[in-house]
């Protein structure tokens, strides 16, 4: 098994043969052993109560569970007519949306696959993986024509590529993951938060910090991106006690990363933002309080927008139709 100092022996030995961009992104993404965290153990209990405590009036008046992502969580901290709205919905899969799925099992394949394929080999494993899961992905990508399957894979191929040519190699001594389950339970499991980190690379020692969450990103940044980090450097902190050293958004078309450092002051206030994300979806379950109506630019795919004056007048504005 490797240490840090293997780890950061095998990535500069590396390093020669690692285009710019890739040494650039290593840079920014591998914290040097001296300024890592190291953590007091009460941090994990300590933010389980004040998480517990933010919600305790509330949470005995709901008779099922609430199993919050950061996808609740950004929803509910945007616009609350909107959430609310896709609640009921029933969920449909797009074509834009299996790039990014199909992506992921393609990073995910070419850690664990020997020998290394190339970027379409991996593509054409990735989509036998899906098709044979039976899921509903793999309904809709088996309904697809052969020329929107093709056009698919031709997508993902080329931002496969851009990932190989920008992202470091990732090496086994790293202890790369793909989508690492985490789950913390609050309040005997009335509430529940949930993840799944795309990539994690290192390992915390004891207490101090050493693991980095990237996530990897296929469409354009967008500010939440930071939020749902926050969120997941909290449900880590809460699930194994030690918080990560470093967050990382990669951005693959761009093939650049984003990255921020973790201390006490970031995990609190993703306490704050979860803790009254919580406290507005208890209120929404048990209908308290109407939904909050915000415009912004979700309004031009909102589902409701069409019966939604502020949403319109906001579009109008944004359209640059709106009168003097
Ligand atoms: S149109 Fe805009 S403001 Fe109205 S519900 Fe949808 S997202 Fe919210």
């Amino acid at each position: 098994m490797g240490t840090d100092n293997e780890v950061s022996r095998e990535a500069s030995s590396e390093s020669v043969s690692l285009t710019p961009a890739q040494r650039e992104t290593l840079e920014l993404i591998r914290l040097p052993s001296d300024q890592r965290i190291t953590h007091d153990p009460a941090l994990r209990p300590q933010l389980h109560l004040e998480l517990e405590a933010a919600t305790e009036d509330l949470v005995d008046l709901i008779d099922k569970p609430l199993w919050i992502s950061k996808r609740q969580l950004q929803a509910v901290n945007s616009c609350e007519a909107l959430y609310e709205a896709q609640q009921l919905e029933p969920f449909e899969w797009r074509i834009p949306m299996t790039r990014g799925q199909i992506f992921h099992k393609c990073v995910e394949l070419s850690i664990h696959l020997f020998p290394a394929r190339t970027a379409p080999e991996l593509v054409d494993e990735a989509l036998s993986s899906i098709i044979n899961r039976g899921d509903g992905l793999a309904d809709f990508l088996s309904s697809l024509s052969d020329i929107e399957r093709a056009e698919i894979r031709s997508d993902v191929s080329s931002l496969l590529q851009t990932f190989f040519d920008t992202f470091p190699p990732l090496k086994k001594a790293w202890r790369p993951t793909t989508e690492l389950p985490r789950k913390a339970i609050l309040h005997k499991g009335k509430i529940v938060l949930q993840g799944r980190f795309d990539l994690t690379i290192g390992q915390p020692d004891e207490s101090t910090a050493g693991r980095v969450l990237v996530e990897l990103k296929t469409g354009r940044a967008v500010p939440h991106h930071l939020d749902d980090l926050r969120f997941y450097a909290l449900l880590e902190t809460l699930v194994v006690g030690v918080p990560p050293a470093l967050l990382a958004s990669f951005y693959v078309d761009a093939g650049r990363v984003q990255v921020e450092h973790v201390d006490e002051s970031l995990l609190q206030s993703a306490v704050k933002r979860t803790a009254h994300g919580i406290e507005r979806l208890l209120h929404l379950r048990l209908k308290k309080s109407r939904p909050e109506v915000r415009p912004s630019a979700s309004c031009r795919w909102c589902p409701i927008s069409a019966e939604c004056a502020p949403g319109r007048a906001w579009l109008e504005d944004a359209n640059g139709e709106g009168a003097w």
